[in-house]
């Protein structure tokens, strides 16, 4: 059994997982809404990750003989006003989901839980990689983005993304 804390902090982060997903399946929706396909290709991929991410936390817990609780998912409440805003979002989300892994980690810590420390390692480098991604997406945009061949290329680079199953196998 884990500690108390521990537990619940894990578990509301299955929840928070699937909001990603929602959040960036709301993107994906966006930029489909616009004709830019491979941004929303793009978008529905992360959404998967994020479902996947949601996954390992709730297999965790049930492999620590912890009851799994699921609660409702908020609805995505974020307004897209431009193509860039929608990049803006997905960088300032992942920047708030890396200090809910950090939030559990410090629990972690706090009680020698070496165990949650290992898990959570995975998603601590996952978090530096997502960042990146968010932001070499805001840097690309800001290169390309403003004409239209150019924004036409990047779409088209987008549309080549496929998924890839998390390397963190539980
Ligand atoms: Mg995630």
């Amino acid at each position: 059994m884990l500690n108390e804390k521990v537990a619940a902090l894990c578990n509301e982060q299955i929840n928070k997982e699937f909001y990603s997903a929602y959040l960036y399946l709301d993107i994906a929706n966006y930029y489909a809404d616009q004709g830019l396909d491979g941004f929303a290709n793009w978008y529905t991929i992360q959404a998967q990750e994020e479902r996947d991410h949601a996954m390992l936390f709730l297999q965790y817990l049930q492999n620590n003989g912890e009851k799994v609780t699921l609660e409702a998912i908020a609805k995505p409440d974020k307004e897209f006003s431009c193509h860039r805003c929608a990049l803006e979002v997905g960088y300032e989300h992942e920047q708030y989901v890396t200090s809910l892994i950090n939030t559990i980690y410090e629990a972690a810590y706090a009680v020698k839980d070496f165990r949650t420390m290992q898990f959570l390692d995975w998603f601590v480098k996952e978090q530096g990689e997502e960042e990146k991604n968010a932001d070499d997406m805001l840097k690309k945009y800001d290169l390309y983005g403003s004409d239209p061949k150019g924004l036409y290329s990047l779409n088209s680079e987008l549309a080549a993304r496929v998924y890839t199953a998390p390397s963190l196998t539980l």
